[in-house]
């Protein structure tokens, strides 16, 4: 399927490794111009010299630097010709116990995981709409929907997010312009997060790494972890011509761990 994308120029927030660096390879291989951002300015090199090989067609810039930080959203924003897709996405907040955090301490996730990317489409959702094409694509959580007891700063920063959203993806001065906004909440994907998560939780329960990783594994109905290149795909679908009418959604990529029938 052509995604009807081609030429478009996308920002993917913290997109070095893992779901982030998948949405961009996704979007990259339909022939959108990318725009990725990370702290770290080793593995952001690396990943936009493949992404730059995968697709030669393209444009592939970086922007190192903290998305949770005024000064990275800036530089992020700078080197973005013009923001046709936005992917919200930054690293998650860490686990605990919430007698043990303060107010610094969820300032920080808020400013990640909730402010970074309401910043984000304040800055550039106007000009999408005046355009006539906007996507907006937050990686959330699986948590939004059945929250994680050692998660407690993810589930609430990213509840605040989708609350946010669910309101403003409905504006008709967006969604009538064909600007969406939609959620992707990605259950356990195998990624360095995912295992440095897992290795914690070994840790605290005084497993080894192999048989907590193991047992996460078997407790998935598909009996695997996600690859990111399957939320990366959804994440280009999502982003694509043909999704115009769907906004304001959370979509769930969990290998039906969530034991709901809706
Ligand atoms: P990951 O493999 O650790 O990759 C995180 C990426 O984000 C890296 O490129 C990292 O590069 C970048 N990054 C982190 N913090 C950043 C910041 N403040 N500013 C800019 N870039 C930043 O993590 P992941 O598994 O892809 O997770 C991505 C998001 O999905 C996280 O919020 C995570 O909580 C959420 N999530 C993941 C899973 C899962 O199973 N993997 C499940 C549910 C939710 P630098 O460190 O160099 O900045």
């Amino acid at each position: 399927m052509d995604l009807g994308i081609d030429g478009k120029w996308a920002l993917v927030c913290a997109a070095s490794k893992g779901l982030g660096r998948s949405c961009a390879a996704a979007l990259v291989r339909e022939g959108v111009n990318v725009v990725i951002t990370a702290r770290g300015v080793e593995a952001l090199r690396a990943t936009a010299a493949e992404l730059r090989a995968a697709n030669p067609a393209v444009q592939v810039r970086t922007a190192a630097g903290d998305i949770a930080t005024e000064a990275g959203r800036a530089a992020a924003l700078e080197a973005c010709p013009q923001v046709d897709i936005l992917v919200n996405n930054a690293g998650g907040p860490p686990a605990g116990d919430f007698r043990d955090w303060n107010r610094t301490t969820w300032i920080a996730a808020l400013e990640a995981n909730m402010l970074a990317p309401i910043e984000l489409i304040k800055a550039t959702v106007d000009a999408m709409a005046e355009r006539g094409f906007g996507r907006i694509v937050n990686i959330t959580s699986a948590a939004v929907k059945m929250p994680y007891d050692a998660l407690g700063l993810s589930n609430g920063a990213r509840a605040g997010l989708t609350g946010f959203v669910a309101g403003l993806a409905r504006q008709p001065r967006l969604a009538a312009r064909n600007v969406t906004i939609n959620n992707l909440l990605p259950g356990p994907f195998d990624t360095e997060r995912l295992r440095s998560n897992v290795a914690a939780g070994a840790q605290r329960g005084g497993q080894s790494f192999e048989a907590a990783w193991a047992a996460r594994m078997q407790a998935n109905p598909t009996r695997r972890y996600g690859r990111p290149d399957e939320l990366g795909a959804l994440c280009a679908f999502v982003c694509s011509a043909h999704a115009g009418y769907m906004t304001g959604q959370n979509l769930l990529l969990d290998g039906g761990s969530y034991p709901g029938t809706l």
